[in-house]
């Protein structure tokens, strides 16, 4: 496997990071998750839109120009022969004598591109069946907005998920109402078949299959509403479901052990997950 390390194409094995870099040291770094399929890059444009945006946010700069950081995202897919799977790229503020404040202005920030395979008959199958879903209470801060590498609360919430035989947590606020997922946005039918999904105004990331499955709604003509549901009216939902650029449009069929609907991926799920790929905008590695 190949990494894109700084400037360089090294191998995966041997890709190495400063001690001293900022993003292992205080998390000051973001970054984002592209998914491949079938050769193709899915959604390029919005995830670097993205990218762009979370850099704003920090004030750390881009690391090379748009169609530069384009042409190595294309080129560790290409040397990776990746034909289904995800790139994964981070950038920090660099590397600098450790200090809270910002490094002065020459510091560049540091790139690193990965790409790896996914085994899309096993994403398959878990569709298939739908997955388990667990309740956390929200202890995030308010900017989850901007997709930085700040994982930790995340990160537990996923780990008590999976201790639970699930595979994903959502978060709950004090509300009682549902932000998103550890790693995903989250979304329910009710039992009129609309589709329900949290305003990307506060307490979620903005995702970006979130943004397509919002496009495929208003192109089907389908009814939805973009407010905020809590647990409870997610339990007693007619489909429930997940997205994110790794596990696409995942059908949720247990909330803290109970079934939602019959406890089978719904049908306008389903139809969500088929669609997918032909309303995305993709580009060829
Ligand atoms: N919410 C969080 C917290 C995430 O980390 C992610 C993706 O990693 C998403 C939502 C989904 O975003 P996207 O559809 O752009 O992958």
């Amino acid at each position: 496997r190949i990494a894109f390390v700084n400037g360089r194409y090294v191998r995966h094995a041997e890709a190495a990071i400063h001690i001293e870099d900022r993003g292992y040291q205080f998390a000051d770094g973001v970054y984002e998750v592209c998914e491949i399929w079938h050769g193709h890059l899915v959604d390029e444009r919005r995830h670097l839109d993205r990218l762009e945006r979370s850099l704003n946010e920090l004030s750390i700069r881009m690391p090379m120009g748009r169609a530069a950081l384009s042409q190595v995202l294309h080129e560790v897919v290409r040397r990776n022969k990746v034909r289904d799977g995800l790139v994964y790229m981070q950038v920090t503020r660099g590397v600098s004598r450790r200090d809270h404040v910002f490094p002065p202005a020459t510091v560049q920030p540091a790139l690193v591109v990965t790409a790896r395979s996914s085994q899309p008959a096993a994403a398959a199958a878990l569709a298939e069946k739908g997955v388990s879903v667990i309740s956390v209470p929200e202890n995030r801060w308010e900017r989850v907005d901007i997709k930085t590498v700040g994982l930790l609360p995340n990160v537990l919430a996923k780990q008590k998920a999976k201790e639970a035989g699930a595979k994903e947590a959502w978060f709950v606020d004090r509300d009682g109402l549902v932000t998103e997922g550890g790693s995903t946005n989250a979304w329910i039918v009710t039992k009129d078949n609309c589709l329900v999904t949290r305003p990307a105004v506060s307490g979620i990331l903005k995702g970006i299959t979130r943004q397509v499955v919002l496009d495929m709604i208003e192109r089907n003509g389908l009814t939805f509403e973009e407010r905020a549901f809590s647990l409870e009216e997610a339990k007693q939902a007619k489909e429930a479901f997940m997205t994110a650029a790794t596990t696409v449009v995942m059908p949720v069929v247990r909330i803290d052990g109970q079934s939602v609907g019959n406890g089978h991926p719904g049908e306008l799920t389903r139809e969500l997950r088929r669609m997918f790929h032909a309303t995305a905008e993709v580009s060829a590695v």
